[in-house]
């Protein structure tokens, strides 16, 4: 694990002075799903310090499994308002808000928890009918809306493009993000700082990188594919 672990930051790092980027703008974030906390142990030891998660029941036994280390993490699921309070109680960033409803039920537990709750906005950036987050089109408005939200701060969008298996034909969808990104980020709304795009995964995140990615996610690179 810790070969993988070492190669991924390092090609993290050579991408990023590639396309004259400050290497520490990007942060991996090693997607933990199905992985045992024993895995997830070793993980951290070969130097993650992020973890990412799609279950919140899942992600409970591990986190408390794994309270004694000092990691951030992350949920990258899709999330149900049910959910809303566990989350909040949780992960430092939620990455998967596509919905003003969802959004208030997190302001609401944030409040109760006295916590700024840090999320991203989860973008179907190809219109797909079987993902998950807001059409591009619906994006502005709906951060708008949950930019009078207190307790939740919008630190960037996240999208999981079609699945395609020449990263280099999922490109313009990265592209499309970071320019939605840069046009939100100019109405210098309250509580949003748009710096974060979560983009890229095992297989594309390199190109994810050099169009702007400061979250990647990487799961299968780092632990093996999932069964
Ligand atoms: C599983 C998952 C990943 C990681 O995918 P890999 O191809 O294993 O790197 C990234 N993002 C989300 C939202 C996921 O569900």
């Amino acid at each position: 694990m810790i070969e993988h672990v070492e190669r991924i930051f390092s090609s993290i790092k050579k991408t990023a002075i590639a396309c004259n980027r400050d290497p520490e703008s990007v942060k991996l974030v090693a997607v933990s799903k199905t992985v045992t906390a024993d895995r997830v142990r070793q993980a951290i030891t070969s130097g993650i310090t992020i973890l990412g998660e799609n279950y919140v029941q899942e992600a409970l036994e591990k986190i408390t499994t794994l309270s004694s280390e000092a990691v951030s993490w992350h949920f990258i699921g899709h999330l149900q308002s049910n959910k809303a309070k566990v989350a909040v109680n949780l992960f430092d960033l939620i990455h998967t808000v596509d919905s003003l409803k969802l959004a208030k039920e997190l302001n609401k537990e944030a409040q109760k928890l006295g916590k700024i709750q840090d999320i991203l906005i989860q973008v179907n950036i190809a219109r797909e009918a079987s993902k998950s987050g807001i059409e591009p089109e619906a994006a502005e408005s709906l951060i708008e809306s949950i930019s009078h939200l207190d307790h939740l701060m919008i630190q960037g969008l996240m999208t999981m493009p079609p699945f395609l298996d020449d990263p280099e034909r999922i490109r313009p969808y990265f592209k499309t993000l970071r320019e939605l990104r840069d046009r939100i980020r100019a109405h210098d709304l309250p509580h949003v700082n748009m710096n974060e795009l979560s983009m890229g995964m095992s297989h594309d995140y390199i190109v994810a990188i050099e169009e702007g990615a400061t979250l990647v996610r990487v799961g299968s690179a780092i632990f093996g594919s999932r069964m």
